[in-house]
């Protein structure tokens, strides 16, 4: 009896704690964007990086203590900020514009697309360049992130006027409503358009060392996408060509469940070759189809975990 009680008061305390956290980032962002000097792109990029945490708390928050759709919690949490403004909601993403000090746009989408991530996960981009903290992020995650930002706009309810003119907004690009599919070229040739290239992969990471001791010696590792199921799932790869233009389907290594592998034929690596990806209907289906997996879902003996 008592236990009930005490834990009622707990949980009690525990979104009040929640909410005064999300006020004090709020007040802390604000005051580090005054100390710096407004003006400045660094006091902007740092108040925007703040606001958007400021705003993902307060959808966790929202989200958490009443379990409405994604589009009613972001409605309901974007309230609470004056300054913003709805561009667009949809099932699985919004767009607001009004928070960035640089006059950005934000642009949210619920994690929902890729299998192996969380539910209800919020990725927040901002339509500024260097406003998304991109510099810190590994290759692979860096592609992650903008993988789950094409796709998960595709299947957010947006309607295609407003999906295809924050795709303009991110890429700088000048895509006309109707000619955008989201194919897996389409999307690929978005990122490599917006980076020059594909992402590099680190040179002090176990892979990278691996493929340049072997099959990689006078080539340079590119993190590659390949966008299984309609954007659904995403299998990431690693290539020599560092343009999507450059049509190369032979991987040098996969990723798959937070590990990389590499292929062995005999004692030597090998690449494989990834055309068939085309028509896989999961990522399952397509690592089945190169041997990668076995009929049971089991990584192959032939495939090295590296790192
Ligand atoms: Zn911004």
């Amino acid at each position: 009896m008592t236990e009930n009680k005490k834990y009622e008061k707990n949980s009690a305390f525990t979104l009040v704690e929640i909410l005064i956290v999300v006020i004090i980032i709020g007040i802390l962002a604000g005051l580090m964007a005054l100390s710096a000097g407004s003006s400045t792109e660094t006091a902007e990029r740092t108040a925007c990086r703040g606001d958007q945490r400021t705003v993902k708390s307060a959808y966790y928050v929202e989200s958490a203590e009443r379990s409405n759709s994604f589009k009613t919690s972001i409605e309901n949490a974007m309230a609470q900020f004056s300054k913003a403004q709805k561009v667009s909601t949809g099932e699985g993403a919004a767009m607001y514009k009004g928070i960035c000090p640089a006059g950005g746009e934000y642009i949210m989408v619920q994690d929902i697309v890729n299998a192996n991530s969380t539910n209800g996960k919020l990725t927040i981009m901002c339509t500024v360049e260097g406003h998304n903290g991109d510099a810190q992020l590994s290759a692979l995650e860096r592609l992650q992130l903008w993988s789950n930002i094409i796709n998960g706009m595709k299947y957010s309810g947006l309607n295609d006027a407003d999906f295809v003119s924050s795709l303009n907004q991110i890429f700088g690009t000048h895509l006309d409503t109707g000619s955008y599919f989201g194919t897996n070229d389409q999307v690929r040739d978005l990122i490599a358009k917006k980076f020059d290239t594909m992402p590099a992969l680190e040179k002090d990471s176990a892979l990278y060392k691996e493929l340049k001791n072997t099959i990689m010696k006078d080539q340079t590792p590119y993190v590659q996408p390949y966008f299984i199921n309609e954007g659904k799932e995403t299998i990431y790869w690693i290539s020599p060509k560092e343009k999507s233009t450059d049509k190369y389907w032979y991987a040098d290594a996969i990723y798959y469940n937070g590990n990389w592998y590499m292929k062995k034929d005999g004692d030597k690596y090998t690449t494989s070759m990834i055309a068939g990806f085309n028509n896989a209907k999961s990522v399952k289906d397509a690592l089945q189809g190169i041997g990668m997996l076995d009929n049971n879902g089991s990584i192959s003996s032939n495939w090295v975990p590296i790192g």
